[in-house]
């Protein structure tokens, strides 16, 4: 039932491969070629079930704002990162610079770039890259993951946006420290070579509540967990979280790089890879796959068993 629904759901999110368009404001992102999709599956009783361009690295991107937070929260506590950001959907664009300067000077909420831009300040005293490299390698179960440099230093080059992000809360006497070194590592974040799998091992650990299924081990308090998938939901997919709340009804974050981390309560995790994006800048396979998933095997959060 899982194979033949997985199977289906790929073949149905490839249709809609050229509706939508690569990411090139990162130029080094333009390279990726438009056809690949892939979705990998890892259930928490041990299966794994993948089709499609599994993988195929890519870079994290915004998918990373989800590690930031998490290890914000696990660590500097979350007064602290609650007192620098909000929970609020933004209705707004993911690099949108506006509400902060009209509306409120805190971020809307930690998975836009000016909020994970002002998370990732937080952490860039007391982390190197490294470290945080580490905990997404054990998140993920992928010990591959490698800085992308050409995508690094890509996005450092053409980052002048998320600059600008940094310095206006810096202004407003939210962002503390130094705004440049917060942006090196938010870009390094945002650089990290995973593949669907990898996604799927994260999403795994998030569905499993913290604890990894693969080791017993657990990486995240239950609450920091809930806290994260309740914030994907509301605000995992910019722009569009509403609707993908509606036609999916499961916890997700996009990237631009064309992936999609998402999990379903006590049993999976999902990870899809397809870097030709909508208009809001989520990826159009990857989107469908999860929607078509989502009906076939009745995974909507509010699905009834009346229904
Ligand atoms: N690195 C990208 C940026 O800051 C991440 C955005 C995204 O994935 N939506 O613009």
């Amino acid at each position: 039932m899982l194979e033949e629904s997985a199977k289906a759901a790929w073949e149905y999110g490839r249709q809609f491969l050229m509706d939508g368009k690569v990411a090139d404001y990162i130029p080094e992102l333009g390279k990726a070629n438009p056809v690949y999709l892939g979705l990998c599956i890892k259930t928490t009783d041990g299966k794994t079930v993948e089709y499609g361009d599994v993988e195929q690295r890519f870079t994290m991107q915004s998918i990373s704002k989800v590690v930031s937070l998490s290890v914000a929260l696990q660590h500097v506590g979350f007064d602290k990162v609650f007192s620098k950001v909000m929970m609020e959907p933004s209705g707004d664009a993911f690099n949108s610079i506006l509400k902060l300067d009209t509306a409120s000077s805190r971020p809307y909420n930690p998975l836009i770039n000016a909020g994970a831009i002002e998370v990732v300040s937080l952490l860039a005293p007391q982390f190197s890259f490294e470290q945080i490299l580490d905990f997404t390698k054990e998140l993920c179960m992928d010990d591959e993951i490698t800085l992308n440099e050409s995508v690094y230093h890509s996005e450092e080059r053409t980052g002048d946006r998320n600059r600008s992000i940094a310095y206006l809360l810096k202004s407003k006497d939210v962002l503390e420290g130094d705004p440049l070194a917060a942006c090196d590592l938010y870009f390094r974040l945002c650089s990290m070579n995973v593949n669907a799998r990898s996604l799927a091992g994260m999403g795994l650990v998030l569905a499993n509540g913290g604890v990894s299924p693969a080791t017993g081990e657990r990486l995240l308090s239950a609450q920091v967990v809930r806290t994260v998938k309740t914030l994907m939901f509301t605000c995992g997919m910019y722009d569009g979280s509403g609707e993908f709340a509606v036609e999916v009804g499961l916890p997700a974050k996009s990237g631009v790089g064309g992936g999609i981390m998402s999990c379903v309560e006590n049993q999976m995790g999902i990870g899809t890879y397809g870097p030709s994006l909508d208009e809001k800048g989520n990826s159009i396979g990857g989107g469908n796959t999860l929607k078509y998933l989502s009906r076939a095997l009745h995974l909507h959060m509010f699905d009834s068993e009346n229904d």
